[in-house]
């Protein structure tokens, strides 16, 4: 477990803890062992986990400063990629869900959610991406996912940016259900 230790210069004789922010602070007497202190932090552990769930996270800041430009964006990048892939959506909307990042559910018809202002665009890119290449490939197999890595090569690392967000999200907004990209 991470924490960030404070060592008193006073005569302190015993460890205590508090979770400020999201954060772990151990104060503890100058000359304490490391492995003492680490033994009584993990004798701790299911009181620091429900003070750590209660914080509040911080709230996300959006990365596209509102929604006519986030969806500027996601249309010159459906511009570009659509070309390349030669694959044209009928149309495209924009809605605020908490159930996934885009998709392609009824044929030809892509969605995108509004929450996408919050990912860097990149990732934004990376979901424009994923829902054209579902107008070749249904589900999630193989050469489905072979084409959108062939065609964006940070694929792997904005999944794992967008599951980062959905936490943040997630943990901000309590009523809210993991946004997942697409399914
Ligand atoms: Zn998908």
């Amino acid at each position: 477990m991470n924490y960030t230790l404070v060592r008193s210069a006073k005569r302190k004789r015993s460890l205590s803890l508090i979770v400020k922010q999201g954060e772990l602070i151990v104060r503890a007497p100058r000359f304490t062992p490391r492995f003492l202190i680490d033994q009584f932090v993990a004798s701790k552990a299911t009181w620091i986990n429900s003070q750590l769930s209660e914080a509040p996270a911080p709230s996300p800041s959006p990365n596209f400063p509102d929604e006519s430009s986030l969806t500027k964006y996601i249309r010159s990048e459906l511009a570009v990629y659509s070309q390349r892939l030669q694959l044209f959506p009928l149309e495209v909307k924009f809605r605020e869900v908490t159930s996934y990042w885009g998709n392609c559910r009824s044929p030809g018809i892509l969605s995108f959610n509004l929450a996408l202002r919050y990912a860097p665009a990149p990732a934004v890119t990376y979901v424009v991406v994923h829902e054209l290449v579902h107008l070749k490939h249904q589900g999630h197999g193989r050469a489905f996912w072979a084409l959108v890595k062939a065609t964006y090569p940070q694929t792997n690392e904005m999944r794992r940016t967008l599951r980062q967000l959905s936490h943040a999200l997630r943990s901000t907004h309590h009523s809210r259900r993991p946004a997942r990209p697409t399914l």
